[in-house]
Order: C-alpha cells, then sequence, then structure tokens
C-alpha cells in the first residue's frame, strides 16, 4: 500500500496519531520494531501501545486535576487511547487503571479496523529523507535511529538522559524567608529565588540527603555517560560535607535583605543557599538549580520542606535519572512539532519532552491531528493555551526554558495563571475555563470519517 503518512513507533504517541489519521481518511504506515525478535529493555510485549510500568493513567478527577482534564479534553477529540482505557478499565478509586493486555488488545483490534492503516513490524533506523514522516519511538528509541536523529539535530540537542531537579509552584514559595537576587547582585538582575540556610540547617539537610532513600538504578541504566556533566545532589553530599556549599549550594555573593543589620544593611550571606530559577514563561514554576536527584519522592518532599522558605513547597515534579531520549524541542521544533530542519518529520509522545502515558498520548494526538490538516491543505488551529492540551503544546513548542528543558507532566503551572481567583478554587477554575475553551476549538479540526 502507498500511504500519506510513515509513523515510526506503534507505542502510545504512534498508535494515537495513526488513529487520528486513520479516522480521517488517510493513508498511514505505522511501524513498529517489537514483533521483529527487537525489544527496548523495558518493552515485556509485542503489543502496541504496552505500558511498560504501571497500569495506571493517573487521577480521572476533571474537575481539580490537570491530567484528569487532559482526559476530559482527549475524550472530546474521540482519542484511541482513552477509548481503549474505557474498555480495559479495573477499579482504581479516582484513577484510571487498566488491564493492561486488554488495553493493548484494543488499541490494535481498533487500530485494525481501519483499513486504511497498515501495521509493519519492522525497525527504522534513519529518518526518512523524504515523505510525511512522525517519530514516535519514545525515551528508548533504538540506537541506530537515535543515531540519525542526533545527526540531524546536532549532538547537543538530543538527550539520553534526564536529569531532573524539582519544580515548584512559585505561588507555595514562602517569600518572607526566600528574596530574589542574582550573586553579586546590585539591583538589575534579580533572577533568582534564594532560600537561605544557617550552619545548623546546613548541616541537618546534608545528613538527611547522606540517610535518604535512594532509587536504585535499572540494570541497563547503570554505566550512563550521564553522570560526568550532572552529579545526583545526594552524589555530591557524599563527596563531602563541604561539596555542596562549593557547588549549587554556594552562598558567595547574595547578601540576605532578611537578615540586614545597621551594621549590614544590605543583608549577610547565608552559611548555604538553595537556588530556585524561573522554569516556564509564565514565572509559574520554577526548578530547584542543580538538585538532580535519585531519592525517594516522598522522601524529597519531606527533606526538601525543611529548606527555609519552602515549608508548604507544592512540587509540580519531583526529581529523578532516567534513561529518556528527548529532544530540545523548544529550540528545535515548530509550533506545530515539526523539525524545523526538515519540516516534513514531526515528533510525538515522549521524544519531545512530555512526560507520562496520557501526555504522550496526547502529543501523539496533536501531531496526528496537525498532520491531518497539513495534509487536507486545511490551516491547523492550535488548541487555546488554556486547555490542558494546548498548554502541553504550548510547553514543547516554546514556552518552556530551552536551557533547563526538562520531561514534564502537565500541570496547572502550564496554564496562564488566574491570580484574581481565591487559591481555594482555582483548580476548578482552570478547568472550567478549559472545557469553555475546547468546544470552540474542536470546531477547527479536520473532520473525522
Ligand atoms: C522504564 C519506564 C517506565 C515508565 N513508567 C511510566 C509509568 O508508570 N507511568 C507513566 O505515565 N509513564 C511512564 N513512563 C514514561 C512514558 O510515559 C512511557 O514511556 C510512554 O510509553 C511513552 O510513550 P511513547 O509513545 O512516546 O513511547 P513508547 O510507548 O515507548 O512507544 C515507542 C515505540 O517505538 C518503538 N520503537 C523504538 N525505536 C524504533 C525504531 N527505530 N523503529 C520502529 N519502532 C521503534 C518501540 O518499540 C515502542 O513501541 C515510563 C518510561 C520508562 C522508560
Amino acid at each position: 500500500m502507498t500511504y500519506d503518512v510513515h509513523i515510526i513507533g506503534g507505542g502510545l504517541a504512534g498508535s494515537e496519531a495513526a488513529w487520528q489519521l486513520g479516522r480521517r481518511g488517510f493513508k498511514v504506515r505505522l511501524s513498529e520494531m517489537r514483533g521483529t525478535g527487537e525489544r527496548s529493555p523495558a518493552h515485556q510485549t509485542d503489543a502496541l501501545a504496552e505500558l511498560v510500568c504501571s497500569n495506571s493513567f493517573r487521577s480521572d478527577d476533571d474537575q481539580k486535576n490537570a491530567v484528569g482534564l487532559l482526559h476530559h479534553e482527549m475524550r472530546r477529540c474521540d482519542s484511541l487511547i482513552m477509548g481503549a482505557a474505557a474498555k480495559a478499565q479495573v477499579p482504581a478509586g479516582s484513577a484510571l487503571a487498566v488491564d493492561r493486555d486488554v488495553f493493548s488488545a484494543e488499541v490494535e483490534t481498533r487500530l485494525r479496523s481501519l483499513p486504511n492503516v497498515q501495521i509493519v513490524r519492522e525497525r527504522i533506523d534513519t529518518l526518512p529523507e523524504s515523505g510525511m514522516t512522525v517519530i514516535a519511538t519514545g525515551p528508548l528509541t533504538a540506537e541506530a535511529l537515535a543515531g540519525s536523529i542526533g545527526r540531524a539535530t546536532g549532538a547537543d540537542s538530543l538527550a539520553f538522559f534526564d536529569a531532573i531537579a524539582p519544580i515548584v509552584y512559585r505561588e507555595t514559595i514562602d517569600m518572607d524567608v526566600c528574596w530574589m537576587a542574582s550573586r553579586w547582585d546590585k539591583g538589575e538582575t534579580r533572577d533568582y529565588i534564594n532560600c537561605p540556610m544557617t550552619q545548623e540547617q546546613y548541616l541537618a539537610f546534608h545528613q538527611g540527603l547522606m540517610d535518604g532513600e535512594k532509587t536504585a538504578f535499572k540494570e541497563w541504566e547503570a554505566n550512563t555517560p550521564y553522570f560526568d556533566g550532572c552529579m545526583p545532589i545526594e552524589v555530591m553530599a557524599e563527596r563531602g560535607v563541604e561539596t555542596l556549599r562549593f557547588g549549587p549550594m554556594k552562598p558567595v555573593g547574595l547578601d540576605n535583605p532578611h537578615w540586614a543589620t545597621p551594621e549590614h544593611p544590605n543583608g549577610r550571606w547565608p552559611y548555604a543557599v538553595v537556588q530556585l530559577r524561573q522554569d516556564n514563561k509564565l514565572g509559574t514554576l520554577w526548578n530547584m538549580v542543580g538538585f538532580q536527584t535519585k531519592l525517594k519522592h516522598a522522601e524529597q518532599v519531606r527533606l526538601f520542606r525543611t529548606i527555609p522558605g519552602l515549608e508548604k513547597a507544592e512540587f509540580a515534579r519531583l526529581g529523578g535519572l532516567h534513561r529518556n531520549t528527548f529532544l530540545n524541542s523548544p529550540v528545535l521544533l515548530d509550533r506545530q512539532l515539526r523539525l524545523k530542519t526538515a519540516p516534513h518529520v514531526r515528533f510525538a509522545g515522549q521524544i519531545t519532552g512530555c512526560e507520562g502515558y496520557v501526555e504522550s498520548a496526547a502529543v501523539g494526538l496533536m501531531t496526528g491531528l496537525m498532520t491531518a490538516a497539513e495534509l487536507a491543505g486545511r490551516e491547523w488551529q492550535a488548541p487555546p493555551r488554556t486547555t490542558a492540551l494546548g498548554a502541553l503544546l504550548s510547553h514543547i513548542t516554546g514556552d518552556a526554558e530551552a536551557d533547563s528543558y526538562q520531561p514534564m507532566n502537565v500541570n496547572f503551572g502550564l496554564f496562564p495563571p488566574l491570580h484574581d481567583v481565591k487559591k481555594k478554587q482555582r483548580k476548578e477554575a482552570y478547568t472550567e475555563r478549559a472545557k469553555a475553551d475546547i468546544g470552540e476549538w474542536l470546531g477547527t479540526l479536520t473532520p473525522s470519517a
């Protein structure tokens, strides 16, 4: 069969993109390497859209939860992944969890019901030089293709590991304790939020890092080249009690105005400092500089809330280190997820730098819709950024800071803020606004068959 679009990777994103295109009558070749005797180290089966770890799509609450809202919007776009999840659902309280085998079988059955979608078990090793292409090969993209993408995008633009420092919602940082300043600040560039520590607090924090429970690396993640450049904070702590004070927690040049005295009217340098840097253009998310970590999530929340000013911190995401192939999308991709240097190639799923099953499928869905619009000669209109789909897309294609770009789940910090709404009602206000705004946008889509 000749085809209009070649989708490479039959995971969550690739399957969803194929569905959106196939439903609109376009001919799709979906290439999946599993089934040829090849598998990534995390995949266990040859089934399409395999869930490699948990069987949960997280919260299904579309009133107060950003991922629940994303479920809602995807359902309204006739999502394959949401449809198959409904068929495979198992009881899990307010979460949407599935029987993974039933789920994958349903994805394949639905795709096979579309005569214009051809599923081919083959591994693709190079970026196609022409023809409409969608790359959806995920965080564990096979080596040869990753090399080809790396050559096309530049070695620094394709990461093979993520090193995630925790990200904090700005509104949960106590600015009566913290202050804004850059090192040796003369008042002109107050770019960082600084959390001050006394000697006693620093020593207790250091001990907490040493004692904290860590997540072990999987066997296939060991010996990464990655650690030369970006060391977990607890590994730095193990090198000596002072290492962090000469590294990411260096206090020099940081006068704390909250500690001002008549002799020191500008304030004093703390014993150590935790710095946070703005992580998105909206200024709602701030990352803890140099705090990439393998500490267990509960341990991170407990320990990082002992940092002065972060006692009530809420985390948009916690730190982690994983094998993860992803692009520096804000730099490399245009607003339609096309490679700027080769616009016949689009990307979908986790390789774009989103994180999670649902987000990967959501980006696959949008990539499918964009491709359908281009094939139909229609102008693509992006979902409003007040919606979960739009907020995620904006983050990937321009709102995130390119220098510190790391994989991200959908969260309300990506939405244009609603400062006027009381904090208690804000989540509902975000979801209500999104639900109102998504309706009109649905009318702009290329009609499905
Ligand atoms: C170990 C691990 C555990 C994770 N656990 C969770 C979790 O519990 N919950 C969660 O929400 N997210 C989790 N994620 C994150 C992420 O959401 C999933 O990896 C998700 O499956 C990504 O979807 P995707 O479609 O982008 O990639 P995938 O679902 O991985 O699909 C990519 C597909 O491309 C195929 N492929 C790769 N290279 C080639 C090639 N050259 N030619 C043809 N086919 C190719 C692969 O076989 C695969 O089927 C996890 C990730 C990893 C790595």
